[in-house]
């Protein structure tokens, strides 16, 4: 791909067979991708970005606040699940363990534990309360679809919300789910049901999407939010 440095910002560009010129501006580190159509300049493309310095540095540094938003769990920090936010509470114990009630989320946990340490209790909670509702949630799908994945795991990913393998139809769902609103993991686990049907992202599979869950576009973008401009 082809990079642009535009007052001190290096700008991935692409090119398209498309009229306007899309702006994106990905989190967490609020780097920057350009669509622009085939034959536009590239200094037509640098005076377009310099002139919209402004909108980039804004959603760059709000990402920069949410990014510092992650969890390093310490007392008195904020903590997701299924779209609620909760305040953590450390408390020094012997036990290890982590519990929920009403608005706050208890972590027992020994006083030199590390960040590690800390992140596994919770995460080995959030797969636990992630595992019955994905189940349930899968189960409705697979009758109305018409489907049957092989089986269901949860794993701790880093790039993608879930996948599916499939020609052993292994459905693969992303641990962070359960620090959203149950409706996204409901997405997603459509989404990856769906490529039972049709395993690209083709015309075929978003006819699917469109059957099934006929708001998955503005689920998708609360899921992946970014900033996008169009010029
Ligand atoms: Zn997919």
């Amino acid at each position: 791909m082809e990079t642009l440095e535009i007052c001190g910002i290096e700008i991935e560009i692409e090119r398209k067979k498309i009229k306007n010129l899309h702006m994106y501006i990905h989190p967490p580190y609020g780097n920057v991708t350009v669509s622009a159509p085939l034959k536009m300049s590239d200094e037509t493309i640098t005076k377009f970005v310099a002139s919209k310095i402004d909108w980039i540095e804004k959603h760059q540094s709000k990402f920069q606040k949410q990014k510092s938003r992650v969890c390093h769990y310490l007392n008195g920090e904020e903590i997701n699940i299924w779209g609620k936010r909760f305040t953590l509470t450390i408390i020094h114990s012997e036990t290890k363990s982590f519990i929920v009630s009403g608005n706050d989320a208890l972590l027992l946990i020994d006083e030199n534990s590390t960040f590690e340490q800390r992140e596994m209790i919770v995460n080995n909670w959030y797969k636990e309360q992630l595992e019955p509702v994905m189940l349930e949630i899968a189960e409705k799908w697979e009758e109305i679809m018409g489907v049957k994945a092989s089986s269901y795991v949860i794993r701790n990913m880093r790039t993608r919300w879930g996948s599916c393998n499939t020609s052993t139809k292994k459905i693969c769902i992303n641990l962070q789910l359960a620090k959203k609103s149950p409706e996204l993991l409901e997405y997603v686990v459509i989404h990856e049901l769906c490529h039972l049907l049709e395993g690209s992202h083709n015309e075929v599979f978003k006819s699917y999407m469109d059957m099934y869950l006929p708001n998955w576009r503005s689920l998708r973008k609360r899921l992946n939010e970014k900033a996008i401009g169009t010029f």
